[in-house]
């Protein structure tokens, strides 16, 4: 109305444009927009979540990235996006079992002595380059045992050995640590 009072040309014009404004229309429109307004801010929020949370494995920094997608309205999203974990979680875990999948194949494809590196064959009881203990012979039919076998496949003799590694240990931990047998008849 300040304005209508201070102009006397434009009376009518202005006078029609307060009138729109005091309208029920601009009060719908207005109401409409401050409804778009929230949910598109809040989509925007929502979507923050859900992309840190594919992509961040920590929940208190998925908590910090929502508020951040939440405040500041639009920008916050924007800024999450500039400094958000350049992968999935999905894919670095893909990746990763890709990795060990791949080093189990190199594991047991070629085998080599622990001391000397040389190649050897599953087979081999002694590394024949630096004479290395590798592998139990079975008592009864010599045939090499694995350093967890508890019994001969071969022939079903029970493997009697003293400091039988535990689980963890790996082959090369067996084969640079050689194990006496117990003597005598099983
Ligand atoms: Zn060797
Ligand atoms: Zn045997």
């Amino acid at each position: 109305m300040i304005i209508a009072a201070t102009t006397t040309t434009n009376d009518e014009l202005f006078g029609g444009v307060n009138d729109f404004f005091d309208s029920g229309a601009w009060m719908v429109i207005r109401n409409l927009s401050i409804f778009f307004f929230v949910v598109f801010w809040l989509a925007t929020a929502y979507w923050v979540f859900k992309d840190a949370r594919r992509r961040i494995d920590d929940p208190w920094l998925v908590t910090m990235a929502t508020v951040l997608g939440l405040i500041p309205p639009f920008v916050g999203p924007i800024i999450y996006m500039f400094f958000r974990p350049p992968e999935y979680l999905e894919d670095v875990r893909e990746r990763e079992l890709e990795i060990q999948a791949m080093e189990d194949r190199l594991s047991k494809g070629d085998l080599y002595c622990p001391v000397c590196r040389a190649q050897v064959e599953a087979s081999f009881l002694v590394c024949p380059v630096c004479t290395t203990k590798l592998k139990q012979a079975c008592v009864k039919c010599a045939s090499p045992l694995e350093a967890l076998w508890q019994i001969c496949p071969f022939c079903a003799t029970p493997v009697t050995s003293t400091g039988l590694p535990g689980i963890d240990d790996t082959l090369t931990d067996s084969w640079t640590a050689p194990r006496r047998r117990a003597a005598g008849p099983e």
